[in-house]
């Protein structure tokens, strides 16, 4: 299988899948992808007719090289198919009007983050096997939100894993930090940090980076790793449900196979719509991938011409999940424009490091991938109007992140005329963001309702249902109660571990 997984800098090749959901991420700071991918096809006709897990387990036979077919079969069974989910399959397709909507976020904590991580640790504690390590391992996570919770449940109770996620004190929503001061598992650890997202990000990064306390680990028994969005172990999960939604489309008699298909996919570190194209690669007929973003519309500059500049003013919007100016997973990619060309990719993450940004080169810019991308984006006012008027015309609700997809779609309609079916991908439950949902649709919150009330307010308003990992929260009790400045944040793993 030629050189298997490869870093996208060039400095590492001949990563069996094990080694690249282990590690993560590539020594030399690249990122892995397999280097195989452009001899891979999947047989549209036979896949069809097929479950979600079927289909998830067609996909991750192709990647996962040093899998046997049964422990494919087991991770797949215990993530989606344990009652974790909501409904029979883990997702969900709603028509609304002239659109697709493919739900995401009917999983344990109402974001499509759980596509991944409820598979993740299972991925992770196989190729713990698989590669024969002795010691634990000890997951860090630096969250704004959603990854911080949705890994926690993902990894709570896990044999031979903890996980630890530091989440800035005073930067989350009170439901998502309800969410995670409520998670139950031995293995699991909260932590507060008094400072923002970036103190709290720039701390991980110090600790993955501190010799010193990974030789204290080692001694001890345990090594660091990782479960961003970087790590293929995410990324291979979501090329599944690109496959599925199409078939549905196929099922319902809106398309004949065979027939493209538009994606919008509400985007931030770039994972998710990646997972689109690596889809597209095996065989997925996509006329367009249009790519939504919020204020912090990075990438829309990007697909209009080719310029990545991250030197701009940082907007918090009320789609937080998307409030990113680097987006990682961009530079895979960059690599697959590049055909291959490590050192143009190193080229480019080094301006992207010392300047802050770069220009796609002319032979990538003409690649036709590229051309398969369109970048779009909508500010806050366009995101509260795109909830509201979907609700008053087709009583659906729709997260924020959701609606900016939703309205860049209506911008890319107008604009091209193009009448080709359309998926736009719904990342998380209204409920999520029921703050902001609420304010959209029928205008401020009444006095004395605190978060939780607008929950229920919402409900009773719309005739919707809360979702049950969103109900009674303010009833439950908080397990967690750590604090600690960006400096205490290496002594918070060490008294965890009691080392
Ligand atoms: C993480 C997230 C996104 C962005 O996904 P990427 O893979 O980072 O592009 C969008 N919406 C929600 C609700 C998210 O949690």
């Amino acid at each position: 299988m030629k050189e298997k997984y490869v870093s996208t800098r060039g400095g590492e090749k001949n990563i069996s899948a094990s080694q690249g959901i282990i590690k993560g991420i590539a020594k030399d700071g690249g990122l892995f992808v397999p280097s195989f991918i452009h001899d891979l096809s999947l047989d549209l006709a036979s896949l069809k007719d097929m479950r979600y897990g079927e289909l998830a387990f067609a996909v991750f036979e192709k990647f996962l090289d040093d899998f046997s077919p049964e422990q494919i079969k087991a991770c797949i069974d215990a993530a989606y198919y344990s009652g974790k989910f909501e409904g029979e399959e883990p997702v969900a397709i709603s028509k609304v009007a002239d659109r697709y909507f493919l739900e995401l976020y009917h999983g344990p904590t109402c974001a499509f983050k759980d596509m991944a991580l409820t598979i993740l640790p299972h991925l992770m504690t196989t190729a713990m096997k698989n590669i024969d390590i002795d010691k634990d391992i000890v997951i860090l996570t630096a969250t704004s939100g959603d990854t911080g919770k949705a890994a926690l449940e993902g990894f709570a109770k896990v044999p031979r894993i903890s996980i630890v996620v530091y989440y800035p004190k005073d930067g989350v929503s009170t439901i998502q930090e309800k969410q995670m001061l409520t998670q139950e598992g031995e293995n699991t650890r909260v932590i507060g940090v008094a400072g923002n997202f970036d103190d709290t990000q720039n701390g991980v990064k110090q600790i993955l980076n501190d010799h010193g306390l990974i030789e204290e680990l080692d001694a001890a028994g345990y090594v660091f790793s990782s479960a961003n969005s970087i790590n293929i172990g995410r990324l291979l999960p979501q090329v599944v449900y690109y496959f599925y939604s199409y078939f549905a489309l196929v099922k319902n008699q809106e398309i004949n196979l065979g027939d493209p298909v538009n994606f919008v996919v509400p985007t931030g570190n770039f994972g998710n719509i990646l997972a689109g194209y690596y889809a597209h690669i095996l065989g997925l007929p996509v006329n367009r991938f249009i790519c939504a973003s919020n204020s912090n519309n990075v990438l829309t500059d990007f697909f209009a011409d080719g310029a990545y500049n991250k030197n701009r003013d940082f907007h918090k919007t009320i789609s937080p999940s998307m409030d990113i100016l680097i987006s990682s997973n961009l530079e895979r990619l960059l690599y697959d424009l590049a055909d291959g060309n490590a050192a143009c990719i190193a080229g480019l993450m080094a301006d992207l490091n010392t300047k802050g940004a770069y220009t796609l080169p002319e032979a990538l810019a003409k690649n036709k991938a590229y051309e398969k991308f369109y970048g779009g984006c909508a500010d806050e006012m366009a995101t509260q109007v795109a909830i509201h008027d979907m609700f008053v015309e087709n009583h659906y609700l729709m997260d924020t992140h959701t609606a900016v997809a939703s309205r860049v779609y209506d911008d890319y309609l107008a604009k091209t005329g193009d009448t080709t079916p359309t998926i736009i991908l719904s990342t998380a439950s209204p409920y999520k963001f029921g703050h902001s949902v609420y304010q959209s649709i029928f205008g401020e919150i009444p006095e004395g309702l605190d978060d939780y009330a607008v929950l229920t307010a919402l409900s009773e308003k719309t005739g919707t249902e809360v979702p049950k990992p969103l109900r009674d929260l303010d009833k439950k009790a908080n397990l967690h109660d750590v604090q600690c400045s960006p400096q205490e944040m290496a002594d918070c793993v060490k008294a965890f571990l009691k080392i």
